[in-house]
């Protein structure tokens, strides 16, 4: 039975074995489930059993490019690496010294724990961590980022820093507990790197899971008016009924930069939020920008993308890459949600058995039945397995 000297159990509640299932990574787009140790958290760190864990966009591309994940210094293939950042549980371990969580505590994880030795993690910007991915051979930097550097959540129980918790009441379910970190996201990008106070307006390009939470973070925050871009109708709409005043279909549009500016009484907006990754994305978000506004690059671009550089000198505009959630942001977009401000579970649209991840992410990856948000979890193995008993 799992006992390490040192941590904190409660068997008779929340059973741990010794060994999980957890699926790796093989060669690019190959998946396999095998059986894994469960780990043992070390100082200021707990055991997280996984109730849930949604794919994002940033999954497929490590699973069938590799980057950004960062595996022993290098790209994540072959390496027994377990994907999968978007997690949520319940906490049935403590490392030692750790006294400021219980056992039974559900909690949505923040993917980044930063070194918090470096000058970045000082200032709380422990997604940019100066040593990311530094954990391995003789080094241990003690950075953790779960499914990009260390092994991640498409399996049963995984090991958290406590700086990566964010407590969640039981009105929030396990689906819409893994999008708590995605909301944070949109909140670190809008408030602690953009700088967004109430009345200044957004746009936000791209209805993926990351542009809707920005609409929803900054109609709650209270821009006016949010607009929102993209080419699928049933995205479009989920924007709406999470707070977008008005959305503009490309297909339909395709001179998005006027009808945004139109939108917005002729002038650009405040932000762009660029969530798309589309190659004219960036010289539209300079345009639909007004002067001396900000453009957050939220999508990860799959080539070199060339830019306007003298509209942007000639407007004064600021541009800003975001990586994750940094500086807890997470902890006031799970304010947001608690308070019931937006209603993250529109982007939820399929759940499948941990076993069945890789049709998850097919699901995931060619939209299948219009699917946004994909979730997988463990313990509806156990409900089925017993049904069918
Ligand atoms: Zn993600
Ligand atoms: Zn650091």
């Amino acid at each position: 039975m799992y006992a390490p000297p040192g941590v904190k159990t409660n068997h008779n509640e929340f059973p741990i074995p010794d060994i999980q299932r957890a699926w790796v990574l093989g060669d690019p787009g190959q998946l396999s489930i095998t059986n894994k140790p469960v780990l043992v958290p070390k100082r200021a760190e707990v055991l997280v059993r996984i109730d849930a864990v949604a794919i994002c966009a940033t999954d497929l591309e490590i699973i069938y490019h590799g980057p950004p994940a960062l595996i022993q210094g290098g790209l994540p293939f072959n390496k027994n690496f377990t994907p999968g950042h978007e997690y949520m549980g319940t906490i049935v371990a403590l490392g030692p010294g750790v006294d400021e969580y219980k056992i039974g505590t559900r909690v949505a994880v923040e993917i980044h724990a930063g070194c918090g030795q470096c000058k970045r993690c000082r200032e709380g910007m422990y997604t940019s961590c100066h040593n990311y991915g530094l954990n391995y051979g003789d080094v241990d930097k003690g950075h953790r980022a779960n499914g990009f550097t260390t092994d991640g959540g498409f399996c049963e129980y995984q090991i958290n820093h406590i700086n990566t918790l964010v407590e969640i009441p039981n009105e929030i379910s396990d689906e819409e507990g893994t999008l708590v970190v995605t909301a944070g996201t949109a909140m670190y990008a809008l408030t602690e790197l953009g700088g967004l106070v109430a009345g200044e307006s957004v746009c936000v390009t791209g209805p993926g899971p990351i542009g809707l939470m920005a609409v929803a973070v900054a109609k709650a925050l209270g821009a006016q008016p949010v607009i929102l871009t993209g080419t699928r109708d049933n995205r479009l709409q989920i924007g709406k009924e999470l707070g977008a005043d008005a959305v503009v279909n490309i297909r339909r549009t395709p001179d998005v930069v006027t009808e945004v500016k139109r939108l917005n009484g002729g002038k650009g907006v405040d932000y762009v939020v660029e969530c798309s990754a589309a190659t004219s994305a960036v010289n539209d978000a300079v345009r639909m920008v007004n002067r001396g506004g900000r453009v957050c690059l939220a999508a990860f671009a799959h080539e070199e993308v060339p830019v306007d550089v003298a509209h942007i000198v000639r407007n004064n505009i600021y541009m800003y890459g975001i990586r994750g959630e940094g500086k807890s942001a997470t902890h006031r977009a799970e304010a947001f949600m608690h308070q019931k401000r937006f209603d993250a579970t529109k982007i939820h649209t399929h759940t499948f058995p941990l076993d069945d991840l890789p049709t998850a992410i097919r699901y995931a990856k060619d939209r299948v039945e219009d699917a946004i948000k994909v979730v997988v979890k463990a313990k509806m193995d156990a409900v089925q397995n017993e049904a069918a008993e």
